[in-house]
């Protein structure tokens, strides 16, 4: 191996060290459960002159509760996620327990699906149903990005050279979430188009997120609006009543158009746009039959 093909092995040990390094090494790239980036290296797709461990900085791997909010360090696996925070993220742990197989959920984290921001991660679709928002870093200051705004092409995203992500900042859930991935097979398999929605009936929104069928991970914003209206309208976040079948299917219809997929070697665009409209009839009718659930478990509040 001649010395241009080394790679230097950067290892800090606190959140400060990791954030100097990346200021003085912009082209370091960071590696947290390194599921996406030994892939990588081991085809050759990328030869980074540095790698910038981040498993050894202790700050990654906590989170905590505030206010309503949970602060998801970047570096948390999705094991823990599914095992210490299903409760406040249900719709983000539903998504969790879709990702590879136990060894690829015991190192991947939600940070590093962020970093890689492929279309088809799906950590995306509820990030953005729930209006998660990333805090980034650097030894500049520390900022947040709405996921809404952080993908901003086909695995890209908006941290500058020298940021690093710290955590995801995700509101506690309010009301019933839910996620739906399809697939070529039922495990191990990266999302042919994933949908997410998120209801929040105390203050009356709804949120959702599509995966794998625009060239970044986007939401059904039309899709939004004419489903919180319909609710409104026909008093059925008071009532829990039946939702309409005109609604559910138009609920779909407006998902798939939000969509710009491609065909590709995973589906057609028309197969996914099809998907996409089943997926978000079906996570809304999972949704409300949780949401009238409660009222019949007396959970109403
Ligand atoms: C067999 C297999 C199955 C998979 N199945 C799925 C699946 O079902 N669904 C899915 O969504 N993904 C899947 N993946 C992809 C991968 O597991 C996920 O994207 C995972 O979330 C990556 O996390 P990681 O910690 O391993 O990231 P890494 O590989 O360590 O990093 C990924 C990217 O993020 C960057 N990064 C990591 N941490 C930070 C940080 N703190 N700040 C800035 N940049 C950072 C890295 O530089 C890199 O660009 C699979 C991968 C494999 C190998």
């Amino acid at each position: 191996m001649g010395r241009e093909d080394r790679v230097e092995f950067l290892q800090p040990t606190s959140w400060a060290d990791a954030l100097a390094v990346k200021a003085e090494r912009p082209e370091a790239l960071p590696i947290a459960g390194g599921t996406d980036v030994m892939v990588e290296l081991n085809f050759d797709v990328r030869r980074p002159a540095a790698l910038l461990d981040l498993t050894r900085v202790p700050e990654l791997a906590e989170w905590s509760r505030d206010e309503g909010w949970v602060r998801l360090g970047a570096g948390v696996s999705y094991t823990r996620l599914i095992d210490e925070l299903a409760g406040p993220l249900p719709g983000l742990a539903v998504a969790a327990r879709t990702v590879g197989s136990p060894q690829i959920r015991n190192r991947g984290t939600v940070g590093g699906n962020l970093g890689a921001a492929s279309p088809a991660g799906d950590c995306h679709p509820p990030l953005l149903a729930t209006g998660a928002v990333i805090e980034v870093a650097s030894v500049r200051g520390r900022r947040t990005i709405p996921a809404d705004g952080f993908y901003t092409g086909v695995k890209r995203n908006a941290l500058e050279p020298d940021e690093l992500i710290a955590a995801v900042l995700i509101p506690a859930a309010a009301g019933p979430q839910q996620f739906s991935k399809i697939g070529t097979r039922n495990a191990m398999v990266i999302a042919v188009a994933s949908f997410a929605v998120a209801l929040d009936p105390g203050r009356k929104t709804v949120g959702t997120g599509i995966g794998s069928a625009a060239p970044t991970p986007r939401r059904a914003v039309a899709a939004e609006a004419f489903l919180a209206g319909a609710l409104d309208e026909a008093g059925l976040w008071e009532s829990r009543g039946d939702l309409p079948e005109g609604v559910v299917t138009e609920f779909g219809a407006l998902a798939a158009a939000a969509a710009s997929p491609v065909d590709d070697v995973r589906g057609t665009a028309a197969y996914r746009r099809h998907g996409l409209a089943v997926m978000a009839r079906r996570t809304l009718t999972w949704a409300w039959h949780s949401y009238q659930g409660e009222a019949d478990r007396g959970e109403v509040g």
